[in-house]
């Protein structure tokens, strides 16, 4: 599947700035990780840390899946709203899944600092209405947030003016909230995870699959075989094709980054995450480099072909829609890209194992906050692999369906 158009942000500013080798003998691990994006990187430095001989192995170069298309916004406000989700999973399971997004911004804000990876920062995240409609559901929603302890204040329309220059009719502001760059913290966490033992290869795709009782057993491409106790299937949207059931409704997204602001420019208060109640919404945070992030303009996804014409049409909308916000704030665009992601029922990830697939384990973080579902699922799956019981794991196992 092809997941982006050419030139994410991130990838151009970024380059490569590892190199790892191709698979090139046959051999054997404890758990072979299958996918070198952010969740595969985050489970090999979970699972490295916790002691379990662990190899990785991307089909293609590390990190150009979806994770180097990423915006990398981390919320805990996941796609579904926490008075939705109270419906569709209960309130126990949902205000968890919410607790625990809080709670991944918090560790990945640790792990940064732990591998000394700098582009990471802490930010409130601001949800605004829309259109004045969405304020009944906006207070429905600031309530929910509240009533089970998230941190959060409700601005009226007079005070989201005075102290955000937004003229919209309400918003929601949580304290939790961060921003990163995807990218570059999947190779920092590979290249601390080498350091510890972790062998990491790219540019090989595994082509062949066994699961036995015992073991699993795959072919990579040039023919060379891996036996493996476990397999952990860290392959973003692609994880589809392994799965009978439709676990995911993939949609293509489009964004855009601006061209760099003189070091002096402000942009909006305190560069807080900005998002909407639109469906599609729109999204936009400030970068390190002093540039701004746009997205948004979601379509359903029909082919790369259809979502890339798109592109060029949907930038000019996003800019106009970012103009209407900001009428103050010059915006240029210098990148922008589409890229294919996926959003399952209820807004929450798949994490486990598959019951079809012996030996299998799945990190999916789906949906727009997917990195954090990374963390979660890393935390989970390394619990499972070393025998320690996760008390949230029911949250997101595929037997939801
Ligand atoms: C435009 C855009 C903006 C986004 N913005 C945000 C955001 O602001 N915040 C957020 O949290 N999330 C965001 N997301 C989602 C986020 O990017 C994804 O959740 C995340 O990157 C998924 O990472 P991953 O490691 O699971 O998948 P990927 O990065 O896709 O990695 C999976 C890897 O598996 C490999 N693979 C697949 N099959 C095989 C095989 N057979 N053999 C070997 N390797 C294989 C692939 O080559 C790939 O590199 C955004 C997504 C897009 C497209």
């Amino acid at each position: 599947m092809n997941l982006h158009s050419s030139y994410p942000f991130w990838l151009a500013k970024n380059g490569l700035p590892f190199d790892y080798p191709k698979v090139e003998e046959s051999t054997s691990a404890d758990v072979v990780i299958m996918g070198g994006g952010i969740s595969g990187a985050l489970v090999a430095y979970h699972l490295i840390n916790a002691g379990v001989n662990c190899m990785l192995i991307d089909a293609r170069t590390i990190g150009l899946g979806s994770t180097c298309a990423s915006t990398s916004l981390l919320q805990y406000e996941i796609d579904t709203p926490l008075c939705e989700l109270i419906d569709k999973a209960g309130l126990k399971n949902a205000v968890r899944a919410y607790q625990l997004c809080a709670e991944a911004i918090d560790k990945l804000g640790k792990i940064a600092k732990k591998i000394k990876f700098t582009d990471f920062e802490f930010n409130q995240s601001l949800y605004y209405a829309a259109f004045k409609k969405d304020l009944f559901f906006l207070k429905e929603e600031f309530n929910a947030r509240k009533e089970n302890g998230f941190d959060v204040d409700f601005l009226d329309k007079r005070v989201l003016k005075k102290q955000f220059s937004i003229d919209a009719p309400g918003a929601i502001l949580s304290a939790a909230g961060a921003q990163t760059n995807a990218y570059s913290f999947t190779h920092a966490l590979l290249q601390y995870a080498k350091t510890k033992g972790v062998k990491v290869f790219d540019r090989t795709p595994i082509i062949h699959i066994e699961h036995h009782k015992n073991n699993v057993a795959l072919t990579v491409e040039n023919g060379c075989s891996i036996k493996a106790k476990k397999l952990v299937y860290a392959t973003g949207y692609e994880a589809v094709k392994f799965i009978d059931e439709k676990i995911v409704a993939l949609h293509c997204t489009f964004a855009c980054a601006s061209e760099q602001a003189n070091e002096k420019q402000k942009f909006w208060t305190d560069d807080v995450l900005i998002w909407n109640t639109a469906d599609p919404y729109l999204y936009m945070r400030s970068t390190k480099d002093k540039r701004i992030l746009i997205g948004g303009r979601d379509e359903e996804f029909y082919s790369p072909a259809k979502r890339d014409a798109l592109l060029p049409g949907k930038i000019k909308q996003l800019v106009n829609d970012f103009n209407k916000v900001f009428p103050h704030i010059a915006f240029k665009p210098e990148f922008s890209w589409a890229g294919t992601f996926g959003a399952t029922k209820d807004g929450l990830p798949f994490i486990g194992n598959y019951k079809k697939l012996s030996n299998s384990l799945f990190a999916l973080g789906f949906g727009g906050n997917g990195i954090t579902f990374s963390l979660i699922a890393a935390e989970i799956l390394t619990g499972n692999i070393t025998g320690r019981k996760n008390n949230d794991e029911n949250i997101f196992l595929f037997e939801r369906i």
